[in-house]
């Protein structure tokens, strides 16, 4: 039986035809265009496959409270026109299937938990370092949520005494999102972070923030596996200074075994979010 995974980006929708076991038939990628074009698209491209539901990964925040009427609806994006979208209900009205939406986030947690780094584990956090910062975490196949999901990249860091910068998050600006995100690197040193892998300096303050976040995720979730995956974490030799500065920041309070084996890449390359999106529908083919 065929389902649909979509990842609903900011900048540009994923959408796959494809199983529960994580097998991936067909797929198209394609811009992030105002909402009704862009879910035309998404129309287009599954009216071929016969598929018994639909999961979605989505940029946010959203909606998630089950008992809300705009359950399922984008809520406050700077993207405008894509604001108070109701993308659940357009789903649902094109394709008659169930579909099932989290953020993308909490996708791409999930696409590793069932198919990647944390197959092998009961709980584990995704975190994504990329234009923006988000993480999702998984426990015993089920996703957290509270009364909406999770924001965990808006939390508040201490700034390392060298680093005056004021942060690029439009609420808050020194959270960790404001200090620690692609465009916040961009912002502090004028350059894009592929074009700054020569100075030691940048990493080891990103490292210094983004080891500081996992302190306080792994002390508040306790969680067996932690994966570090988005776009700034294609400079590789972050895995290994964020081991350093975690370990030096918790100081032994927290035993999680091997480090190597507690903080580590995705397995799955760029397509956790998309089998993440299939591994949403489990259970109903
Ligand atoms: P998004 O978060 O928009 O889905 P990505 O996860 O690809 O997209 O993250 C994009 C961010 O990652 C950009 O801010 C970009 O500058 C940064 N980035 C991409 N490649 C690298 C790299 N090699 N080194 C450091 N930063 C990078
Ligand atoms: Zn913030």
């Amino acid at each position: 039986m065929l389902v649909g995974g979509i990842e609903a980006g900011g900048t540009k929708f994923v959408c796959a035809v494809g199983d529960t076991s994580g097998k991936v038939v067909d797929k198209i990628c394609f811009p992030t265009r105002d909402p009704e074009t862009t879910l035309d698209e998404v129309q287009h491209f599954f009216a071929k496959y016969e598929i018994s539901a639909i999961g979605v990964g989505s940029f946010g925040p959203i909606d998630l409270r089950r008992d809300s009427n705009t359950y399922g609806t984008i809520l406050n994006t700077p993207k405008t026109k894509w604001k108070h979208y109701d993308i659940l209900g357009r789903l649902e009205r094109d394709f008659s299937v169930p579909v099932f939406i989290t953020t993308d986030v909490n996708a791409a947690c999930l696409g590793e938990y069932k198919y990647g780094a944390g197959k092998d584990v009961n709980s584990c956090l995704y975190i994504t370092i990329g234009t923006g910062i988000g993480a999702g975490f998984v426990h015993d196949g089920i996703i957290f949520q509270g009364k909406n999901h999770p924001e965990m990249g808006h939390i508040f860091v201490p700034q390392h005494k060298d680093d005056d910068f004021k942060g690029v998050c439009p609420y808050h600006g020194n959270c960790l999102e404001g200090l620690a995100s692609g465009p916040a690197i961009e912002q502090r040193y004028g350059k894009k972070g592929h074009l700054l892998s020569d100075d030691q300096q940048v990493w080891e303050l990103e490292a210094f923030y983004i080891a500081q976040a996992i302190v306080n995720y792994t002390v508040m979730l306790s969680p067996e596996r932690i994966i570090l995956g988005g776009g700034v974490m294609k400079q590789e030799r972050l895995y290994e200074l964020i081991r350093k500065y975690f370990m030096k920041q918790m100081n032994e309070y927290v035993h999680v075994g091997n480090i190597d084996e507690f903080i580590v890449a995705p397995k799955l390359g760029d397509h956790q979010g998309i089998v993440g999106a299939f591994g949403l529908v489990d259970g109903v083919d």
